[in-house]
C-alpha cells in the first residue's frame, strides 16, 4: 500500500467513509537567509522531500475533528464557531489554528474531518509544524473553493501559528512549504511574498548532495530567546528610522553601527549581511556554481554564532566536522537552540561526513545524530489517490 492509500485507510476506519481527498505539504531546509523573514528580508528555501500528509473531509455541522498517527491516537474534536487563540492546547492548535485564521479573514470555511500522517521529523527544525498548516491551508481552499493564491494561503497558515498557536515565526517556513518548486530553491522577499522568484537549483547535476543533520537536540530557551532577538532587531530598525533592517543598505552598515547601543550592533550586522549572502547565493545558483555556495553557507553559520548567538555547542560540533571531512560548506538552518545543520558535499562525500559527524558526535557523548539528504522538492499539493 502507498502512503497515500494508507492514509486514506486510516481515515475511513477512524471517519467511517473515505476523504474527500488527499494533500501533501512538505518541510523545509533554508539554505541561506536566517532570521531575516521577520525584519522583511530574504531568504532561500528548498521544499524536502518529507511531507506531511492530510486525508480531509468536510462536514456540515461546523464540527471540526483532528486526528494525527503522531498523536496520542485521540481525536480532538472543536466546534468551528468557538476556535479562539489559546483555547486549544497541544499540536492540534497548528491545524485548528488555520481554520480560525481562514475565518477570521472573511472566508467562508466550516467544519472538517482530519487525519495527519507525517514523514517531517518534528522539532527538528525543519519545519513539520508549517507542514501541517499548509496541508490544512490547502485542503480547505480546495474543499471550500476559496482559491487563494500561495501567498495568501501561507500567511493565514503563519498567523495561525502566531495568534493561534502563540509562536511568534516569521512567514519563511509557510511560503517554503507552499510556494517552493521541484528542482529550484525559492528566493523568498519576505516583505513582498508575492514577489518569490524559483531558483533552479539541480543538486545531481552539478555533482551535489546537501546532507541534513538533525542534532536531535532542541533547547528549551528558544521560544523566549526568539522573541527577544526579534524585538531587538525591531528596536534597531526604530532607533535608525527604518521601517525594517533590511531598508538598511549595506554601504550604510558601518555608519549605522556607530549610531546603535553596544548589544544591538551584532544583531544588526547579522541581518544585514546574511540578506547579502542570499543575493550573493541567488546570483551564483544563476550562474550555474552551486559548488559555490558551500563557503556563503559557513560565512552564514559564523555569524548566527558570533554575531545572533543562536548556534550551541551540537550545531558547531556538526558544523566544524562537516567541514573538517571535505564538506564544501556547512551552517545551522532554522531558528537555532539546536535543531538540524546543513551540509553541502561533493556526491559520493556524504556518507564520510555523516560518519565523520556521527563519529565526532559520539566522541563528545551527545545523542548520535539523525541523517537524510535533501533535493529540492515539490510544494503542498493535493495527490491523486
Ligand atoms: P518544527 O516545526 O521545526 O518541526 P516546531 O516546534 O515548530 O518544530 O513544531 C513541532 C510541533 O508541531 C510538535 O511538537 C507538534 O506539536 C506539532 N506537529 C508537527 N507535526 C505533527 C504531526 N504529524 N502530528 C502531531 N503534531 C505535529
Ligand atoms: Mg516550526
Amino acid at each position: 500500500m502507498s502512503r497515500t492509500e494508507q492514509a486514506a485507510a486510516a481515515f475511513t476506519k477512524l471517519y467511517d467513509g473515505a476523504p474527500d481527498g488527499i494533500w501533501a505539504a512538505p518541510g523545509r531546509v533554508n539554505l541561506i537567509g536566517e532570521h531575516t523573514d521577520y525584519n522583511d528580508g530574504f531568504a532561500l528555501p528548498i521544499a524536502l522531500p518529507q511531507t506531511t500528509l492530510l486525508a480531509a473531509r468536510t462536514r456540515t455541522d461546523g464540527r471540526l475533528l483532528l486526528h494525527s498517527a503522531q498523536g496520542d491516537g485521540r481525536i480532538t474534536e472543536l466546534a468551528v464557531a468557538d476556535l479562539a487563540p489559546g483555547a486549544v492546547p497541544g499540536w492540534a492548535a497548528y491545524p485548528a489554528g488555520v481554520v480560525w485564521a481562514l475565518a477570521e479573514a472573511g472566508h467562508p470555511v466550516g467544519g472538517a474531518d482530519l487525519h495527519f500522517d507525517s514523514r517531517v521529523p518534528t522539532g527538528a527544525g525543519l519545519s513539520s509544524s508549517a507542514a501541517l498548516e499548509c496541508a490544512v491551508a490547502v485542503a480547505y481552499d480546495e474543499l471550500y473553493g476559496l482559491r487563494l493564491p500561495g501567498p495568501e494561503l501561507a500567511r493565514i497558515a503563519q498567523r495561525a501559528e502566531n495568534a493561534f498557536a502563540g509562536v511568534p515565526c516569521g512567514i519563511m517556513d509557510q511560503m517554503a512549504s507552499v510556494c517552493c518548486t521541484t528542482g529550484a530553491a525559492l528566493h523568498l522577499d519576505a516583505r513582498t511574498p508575492e514577489l518569490h522568484r524559483q531558483v533552479p537549483l539541480d543538486l545531481p547535476g552539478q555533482g551535489l548532495v546537501l546532507l541534513v543533520i538533525d542534532t536531535r537536540v532542541s533547547h528549551d530557551l528558544g521560544d523566549g530567546a526568539y522573541a527577544a532577538l526579534r524585538a531587538g532587531c525591531e528596536r534597531a530598525a526604530g532607533l535608525l528610522g527604518l521601517r525594517a533592517l533590511r531598508d538598511l543598505p549595506a554601504g550604510n552598515l558601518a555608519g549605522a553601527l556607530d549610531e546603535l547601543p553596544a548589544e544591538l550592533v551584532p544583531l544588526v550586522r547579522h541581518v544585514v549581511t546574511e540578506n547579502g549572502r542570499v543575493a550573493e547565493a541567488v546570483a551564483r545558483l544563476r550562474e550555474g556554481d552551486a559548488a559555490a555556495l558551500g563557503p556563503i553557507l559557513t560565512a552564514g553559520h559564523a555569524s548566527l554564532r558570533d554575531d545572533y548567538r543562536v548556534s550551541c555547542p551540537e550545531t558547531d560540533l556538526a558544523v566544524t566536522a562537516a567541514l573538517e571531512a571535505g564538506a564544501l560548506g556547512a551552517r545551522m538552518t532554522g531558528g537555532g537552540f539546536g535543531g538540524s545543520v546543513i551540509a553541502l558535499v561533493e556526491a559520493g562525500r556524504e556518507d564520510a561526513v555523516g560518519g565523520a559527524v556521527t563519529a565526532a558526535f559520539g566522541a563528545a557523548g551527545h545523542r548520535l545524530p539523525r541523517l537524510l539528504t535533501a533535493t529540492p522538492a515539490a510544494g503542498a499539493r493535493r495527490l491523486e489517490l
